[in-house]
């Protein structure tokens, strides 16, 4: 029997056969046909998410005192319209008229790039190596393609292709719409020409009510009812700053071509956080904690030309150079690095991204996605933004609720600003019951805004703008308001905090750390072991006894009553099957320790415990055997350590 992970080559197939048999996840629907992007989790998927989860609560939300909130998932159209997700949340896609199938471009124009560049590699005699294996999808496509050929492509071509492919996340609809021009890409399979890309809101639209008039949408992200709550969640954490809300749920995306198992679906799970930070001050307190951790990091100006090359560099470095912006967000990538190690990521397959300048939001400071290497290619997992003061900004100008912060000053300073005087007594008969409206609109003026309308007012002694909710322009002349810049002595300073955003979405985690954990025994490539860290194991313990004999039944019970009151996850296989069937299947269902019951086990009440990754086994009491699971399981303990006042013990044959 193995002790050690051997580098058998990754089978994609062989990790999908394990997920559907132990049904970790299925596609929900199934026996009606299942609907592409939407998946059930079976008891294992269940247990390892909520073990994630919990894992994610006291990693974050726990040790960083974060405030949660549970917010709803139908969302009214005006918040979202506000947020820019009604205008701008979409994708491209491109329609092949002739046989009505649908492509997103950026991954239409990546998969024919890729696979003219394989075509080029084969002509060349280049071997293929295992991370670009494709799955089963892209198998069944590419018998059609008529382009992956072995095809040798000039340099200069190879070059252009790796260049696009680097900046591949950075293109616009009308810039995808001319490397589909330029490099010939129709549809793969029939080589039929494609119409032009166009935009495709990936947004669930409903009505909210019997009427049918309240418009309204399934959240695309948890995000917006943190920002909406932020006057509520500041006064829970007494005023003070910087602070973090939270939030897990369920997000929804009508995703133009959901593939690749949980990696794209249209309905997951998210956790997001919603850091508030002083504008002026983005330091964080315990930035000296993780300034030494070293990160591999791609940042933008590598893929600007062309390449993918990553760059290893602590985090203290990576703020002081200027490289990440701000030592809150350079705090929270250290935070998603130990979150993500902790629950089974190899580190040697996770790195940091860095958006380039045309993928990013155009208020955002800085943004980094934690990206995860599987078969498929690196994969976004957890996205991590400094968004400014942007949704609390837009939010606020629309409602005229201030979402701001008011802190007394140390000392008095004299501040010029802006002010908006208005004769309240002619608003009234003006503009009757939305007399309130347009006085809070003008109220809730930024600076910038006020600095413009007073230019106005001053130039043509009227102001004219629109609110949203009322549908006719409004006039205001000097009679009706005044603005004015002023001399003021603050006591108080107010400002609209920035927020920085670790988004995750624990799908693609869930599965990028199966295929991460997932190996064959070497002596028999079909005995495949997930090896899940205890931590989040679905099922920490199995117990085995050794027969079925009567005998036995008693010390099981007593066994198991014993792990029930110590509150350790377990189950028992009493089967017929051998020892080495029952922990074969546990293997594949990830349980990290066996406990097996024999006949010296009812003369003395010793058990054997039982190691899934090196199958070594150690012999003790049920008590000092319970201690060493949970110290392993829970306490971050090796299993040398955890076991070392153990027997080593000589197993019986797993055969
Ligand atoms: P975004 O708001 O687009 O940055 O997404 C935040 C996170 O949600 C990403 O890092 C992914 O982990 C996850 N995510 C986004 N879209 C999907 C999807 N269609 N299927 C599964 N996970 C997704």
């Amino acid at each position: 029997m193995s002790t050690s992970r051997t580098p058998i080559p990754f089978s994609r197939e062989s990790l999908e056969q394990v997920l559907k048999r132990r049904f970790f996840f299925a596609p929900a629907f199934e026996i009606y046909g299942g609907v592409s992007g939407l998946y059930d989790y079976g008891p294992p998927g269940c247990a390892l998410q909520a073990n994630i989860m919990d894992t994610w609560r006291k990693h974050f939300i726990l040790e960083e005192d974060m405030l949660e909130v549970d917010c709803t998932m139908l969302t009214p159209h005006e918040v979202l319209k506000t947020s820019g997700h009604v205008d701008k949340f979409a994708d491209w896609m491109c329609r092949d008229l002739k046989t009505g199938e649908i492509f997103r471009a950026d991954h239409l124009v990546e998969e024919v790039l890729e696979a003219r560049l394989k075509g080029d590699k084969a002509a060349r005699g280049v071997a293929i190596n295992e991370g670009e294996e494709e799955d089963a999808d892209k198998k069944k496509r590419k018998k059609k393609v008529k382009e992956i050929k072995s095809i040798k492509l000039d340099d200069e071509v190879v070059k252009e292709y790796e260049n696009v492919l680097a900046q591949i996340d950075g293109y616009s609809g009308s810039q995808l719409g001319e490397l589909m021009t330029k490099y010939k890409i129709n549809n793969p399979a029939t080589d039929g020409p494609l119409e032009l890309p166009i935009e495709f809101n990936l947004m669930f639209e409903t009505a909210i009510g019997p009427s049918g008039q309240l418009k309204g949408f399934l959240r695309p992200e948890t995000a917006q009812g943190q920002f909406l709550n932020f006057s509520k969640l500041l006064d829970c954490n007494n005023e003070k700053m910087p602070f973090a809300s939270a939030s897990i749920g369920k997000s929804f995306r009508n995703e133009i071509s959901p593939r690749a198992g949980l990696l794209r679906v249209r309905e997951f799970l998210m956790a997001e956080i919603e850091h508030y930070v002083d504008p002026d001050n983005k330091s964080h307190s315990r930035f000296d904690e993780i300034k030494d951790l070293k990160l591999k990091f791609l940042p933008k100006g590598v893929q600007e030309s062309g390449s993918n090359e990553l760059t290893e560099k602590s985090l203290g470095e990576a703020v002081s150079s200027g490289m990440v912006d701000n030592e809150t967000l350079g705090y929270f990538l250290a935070r998603i690095y130990s979150f993500l190690i902790k629950i089974g990521v190899d580190p040697s397959r996770l790195r940091f991204r860095q958006h380039m300048s045309n993928e990013m939001a155009h208020y955002a400071a800085d943004c980094w996605d934690a990206e995860l290497h599987t078969s498929y290619g690196w994969i976004e997992c957890v996205g991590c933004a400094d968004r400014s003061a942007y949704d609390l900004s837009v939010h606020s100008a629309r409602t005229n609720e201030k979402l701001v912060v008011r802190q007394p000053l140390p000392e008095p300073v004299l501040v010029e600003k802006y002010e908006v005087n208005i004769a309240k007594k002619k608003f009234g008969p003006k503009f009757r019951k939305d007399a309130g409206t347009v006085e809070n609109w003008l109220l809730a003026r930024t600076q910038c805004e006020l600095e413009d309308l007073c230019k106005e007012l001053n130039e043509n002694n009227k102001i004219v703008f629109k609110i949203d909710s009322i549908p006719n322009s409004i006039e205001l002349d000097t009679e009706f308001v005044k603005i004015e810049k002023v001399k003021r002595t603050e006591h108080i300073r107010e400002f609209t905090p920035n927020v920085i955003e670790p988004s995750f979405g624990i799908g693609r985690i869930l599965y990028s750390i199966f295929e991460h954990q997932f190996w064959a025994r070497p002596e028999d490539k079909d005995r495949t072991v997930l090896s899940l860290p205890p931590l989040v194991a679905p099922t920490k313990v199995l117990l085995v006894p050794l027969s079925s004999n009567a005998e036995l039944q008693p010390i099981v019970k007593k066994i198991s009553a014993f792990l029930r009151k110590e509150q350790v996850p377990f189950k028992v296989d009493d089967s017929s099957a051998s020892i080495g069937k029952r922990y074969a299947r546990n293997d594949e269902l990830g349980t990290p320790f066996g406990i097996t019951i024999d006949f010296d086990s009812v003369k003395d009440e010793s058990v054997t415990l039982r190691d899934r990754d090196s199958t070594k086994q150690v012999r003790g009491s049920l008590e000092d055997i319970v201690e060493a699971i949970k110290d392993i399981a829970y306490n971050n303990v090796s299993w040398t350590d955890g076991t070392s006042k153990l027997t080593p013990f000589d197993s019986q044959s797993e055969a």
